[in-house]
This record gives C-alpha cells, structure tokens and sequence, in this order.
C-alpha cells in the first residue's frame, strides 16, 4: 500500500474545507489543510454571510430610526451614515468569529495548516511553496469567485464586488447593482437604507429568479416603497468611468438605451468556481458546465479527490458547503458510502422581509410535472407580526396529491428562522396534523406555521357533516346569533 504523508488534504479552508478538516482530524485522520490567504474562514466570514448580514443589521437600526414615528417615537433627525464606523463594526464581529476558524484551534484539533498556492504534480501529491505534500485523499474546496461579465468597457471601469463592498471607506451618494440575485438585493437594501441611492439592474423579468415571480415581486414592491429604482428584462450594454461617477448604458425591457450613472458600479451577476491555478488539467479531472464533473458522493472521476462547498457549482450557501463536507468525510474517513441530497436543502435571502424557501416552489413543482395545491396565510393575521409592525409578508405551502407536504417559500419577518421548524417537519416527516395541533407559544411570529397548517384542516373539522353528526349525537341546538 502506498505510503502518503497524509490521510486527508484540503484545499481551502472555508466553510467546505473547515467542516473537512474539523471532522477528519477528530476522527483521528492525519489531515493537512491548505488555504492560499493569509487567514481561515473564506468567503463566508471575510467578504460574506458575516459581513453583509453584519451590514444588514446597521441598515435595519437605522430604517427604525427613520421609521421611528410608526412606532409612536419622536421624529429622530438622522444624520449622514459615516460608513467608517459601520466597517469597524463589520470587521469587529468578524473578528471575534475568526478565533474560531483560527489556525491554532485546527491545530488544537489535530490538523496541520499551510498556507499558500498549491497545484497538483500528481494524483495524490501537491506542490505547495516548496515542499511536495501527499495524501490518500483530496478535497477541492476552494469556493467561487464573483463573475464578471463581460460588458463594454468595464476592464476600465472602476467596480466593486462582495470583495471590496464590505472595505469601502465611505458611504456611496448612488450605486447601480448589476444583478437581481440575493447578494444584489440584500445589498441594494441595506445601502439605500444606509442613505445611498440605489438602482438595480436585471436581465430576466424578476429579481431572485430562483423564487416563485409572486414572491419576489411582493418583496420588490417593499423594495420601491423604499425607495430603490428596478429595472428589470435590462441588458447592460457598456460602462463608462466619468471621473467622479460610472456610467452603464442599458437596452431597458421595451428596447430603449437608457443611460444610468451612479457613483459606485457593484457587480453581483453570478459566482465563477475557483478551479484556475491548482493543476487539475495536468492530472486529468474531468470537468462538465457548471465546473468540475463530481458524481453523487461528490467524487470526481479520480475517486479519491472530492469537491465540496461553492466549487461544486451547485447550490452556493455555507450551510450546503458544511453539508457538503459531512459527505465527504463519510465516504472519505468513515468509508460509510453517502450520497449528497438536497431534496429538502433551505436558504434565504435576509432582505426585510425575508424571504427563504424549502422544497418546491411552484416553479420547481411545475417544472417537475408534480400536481400540487398551495396553502397560504398572511403575516397580518398573526398578532405578533401586528405588534412587531411586521405585517408584509406571508407563507405559502406546498402539497402534492396525497396531501403531503413538499415545499415552503416564506416572505416575513425573520423567515430564515421561521423556516427551522419546516426544516425539521419535512426531514422528519412529521404529519401535518402534529403540527396543526402542536401548541405555540403566543404571541410568536411561529404561529404563522402552525395556522398555515390548520387552514388544511379547518375546513375539514368544521364542516356540514361534522355538525350534522355532532347534532345528531349530542342534541346540539345550533347557531345562537343571527
Ligand atoms: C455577499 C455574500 C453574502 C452571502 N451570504 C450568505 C448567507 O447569508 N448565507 C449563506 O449560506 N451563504 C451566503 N453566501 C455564500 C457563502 O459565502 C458561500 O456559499 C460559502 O462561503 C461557501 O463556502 P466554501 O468553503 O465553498 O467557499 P469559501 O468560503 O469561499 O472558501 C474557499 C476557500 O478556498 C480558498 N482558496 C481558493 N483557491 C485556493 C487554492 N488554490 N488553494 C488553497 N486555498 C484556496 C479561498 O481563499 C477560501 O478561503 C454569501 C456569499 C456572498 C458573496
């Protein structure tokens, strides 16, 4: 048997490559982690998930604050968004996380950590600075990057991505976000809230093309009130630098050239999977469209070398990347075969309100031939949401024919939270009726999915037959009033 100097090697130490590397070393497997920046945690706590939804907290505080006379407070003078200071906020809470995806607590947990530019010279051996690393098995973890497209003029236009967003040093007068998707959206909210005038750019009919259209559209129409400016079926044509502004030309859903300027270009159009550089041609891993060619249990065509987390080209979320990695360790440490499935995979976009999903949406469940009935209920019905003057949103349930569930899209307050309870019932197959029954603390935005569930029932309990029969048993005398 070949003798390699590791068990397990990872490339990238983000959200994938961490639970990897976490894992196989306290399963006692010699594991060497690898990541090319200067620190561990990736996209995820430096320039994602904990920046913009640092960012995003800010941005609501400081709506409240405008909102202030909605909640019968005095009318508060608001005043510019030092930007600065919103940073130092953003780094100090990405600070305190990074501890926990520091190199010594790797170390701690029996995993060796460098640093540096790796490539593979063969199957299971890498170059790395200047030593040769080998191990039994690999992980390409190495994550995406944001994709820049390819429009006149924008390799000399100064633009900003997720990379520089969380790092500028003032608060733009204006931006223009090329993108409808969620890093677009959740960002175009939290600026405009912050005091920036924001317009988004789209090129299909809706924004977050993956949500139900009456979803999204419900949440843009929050998003104009707010004062956000949409165009959407637009096709950017070319960007301009103007000195102390950008401009992008756009060809508008009815054909027209409109021309937009702004003083900061953020482009958030799609993500590219982090594959250059590492030698991959040279030892022959096949690729397919979306980037590397991995089959169920994430193997490539080299079974020893895995892919997890955004690399994978599939659904680009930490909480997938940290799934991700839980399939690799079993088929890789535990040799427990596991096939990656994500029938029941959530995410959420975390604007106000937010909206996050699980299982089919009616797009998915026509696009799959599946017969389905939708089951909503309004926020405004649910007392909490009243008191809280959280009241724009709703839920919308799924159910094939046998009247099982399949599905939840949620547009509300704190909706990615709401959502863990559908997590739990639709991994754990809990009967409708357990939760229609189930009790709930009052007054909980939660309620909302206990109700959602009630209204399939309700129908049912106080129907005809049911009081024709109660009548019939126990004398009941009927209708008191009117
Ligand atoms: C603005 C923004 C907001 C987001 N918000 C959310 C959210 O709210 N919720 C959510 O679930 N997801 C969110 N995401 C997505 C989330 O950040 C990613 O899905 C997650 O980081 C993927 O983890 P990963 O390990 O695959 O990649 P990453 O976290 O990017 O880690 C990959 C690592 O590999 C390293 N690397 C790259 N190339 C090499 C190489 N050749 N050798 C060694 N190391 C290498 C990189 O430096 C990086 O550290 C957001 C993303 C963005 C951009």
């Amino acid at each position: 048997m070949a003798n390699y100097d590791f068990d397990i090697g990872i490339l990238g130490g983000g959200a994938a490559g961490l639970t990897v590397a976490s894992g196989a070393a306290q399963f006692g497997a010699k594991t060497l982690l690898v990541e090319k920046e200067k620190e561990l945690g990736g996209d995820c706590l430096h320039f994602g998930c904990v920046p913009s939804k640092t960012l995003i907290r800010t941005a609501h505080i400081r709506h409240l604050m405008k909102n202030a006379g909605k909640y019968g407070l005095p009318y508060v003078d608001l005043r510019p968004v030092d930007y600065g200071e919103v940073t130092k906020r953003i780094r100090s809470v990405i600070r305190v996380i990074q501890e926990h995806d520091s190199e010594e607590r790797f170390c701690k947990l029996g995993a060796r950590v460098e640093f540096g530019n790796a490539n593979f010279i063969d199957e299971h051996a890498i170059r790395l600075n200047s030593g040769i690393y080998s191990a039994k098995n690999w992980v390409i973890a190495t994550g995406s990057s944001p994709f820049i497209p390819a429009i006149e003029g924008i390799d000399k236009t100064p633009y900003i991505t997720n990379k520089e967003l969380f790092s500028l040093t003032s608060l733009p007068k204006s931006m223009i976000t090329i993108g409808g998707g969620p890093i677009s959206i959740e960002m175009a909210q939290a600026f405009n809230r912050l005091g920036a005038k924001v317009t988004v750019v789209e090129l299909s009919g809706q924004i977050l093309g993956a949500e139900d259209k009456d979803m999204a559209e419900q949440l843009m129409n929050i998003l104009i009130s707010e004062g956000i400016t949409f165009y959407l079926g637009s096709m950017p044509l070319s960007t301009k630098d103007l000195g102390n502004e950008r401009e992008l030309v756009i060809k508008n859903a009815e054909g027209r050239t409109i021309s937009l300027r702004a003083e900061t270009l953020l482009v958030a159009v799609g993500r590219k999977a982090n594959l250059q550089g590492l030698g991959l041609e040279d030892i022959s891993v096949e690729r397919d469209i979306k980037g590397l060619k991995i089959d169920n249990r994430l193997r490539t065509n080299h079974k020893h070398i895995y892919v997890a987390g955004d690399v994978t080209g599939s659904y680009q979320f930490t909480h997938a990347a940290g799934y991700e990695g839980g399939i690799v360790l079993s088929n890789a440490i535990l040799h427990l075969p596991k096939k990656a499935d994500y029938t029941y995979m959530p995410w959420c976009t975390y604007t106000d309100p937010e909206l996050a999903s699980i299982g089919m949406n009616e797009k998915r469940a026509a696009a799959a031939g599946i017969h389905y009935s939708v089951w909503t209920e309004e926020f405004r019905s649910i007392d909490r949401s009243l008191a809280d003057g959280d009241e724009a949103g709703r839920i919308k349930l799924l159910l094939n024919e046998k009247e099982k569930p399949i599905g939840i899209q949620m547009l509300g307050p704190r909706a990615g939270d709401l959502l863990g309870e559908w997590v739990a019932v639709m991994n754990g197959k809990v009967r409708l009726s357990t939760l229609a029954s189930s009790v709930h603390p009052y007054p909980t935005l939660a309620e909302i999915n206990k109700k959602v569930a009630g209204n399939l029932f309700s129908g049912k309990i106080f129907s005809e037959k049911v009081k024709k029969a109660l009548k019939f048993f126990f004398s009941l005398k009927g209708r008191a009033c009117g």
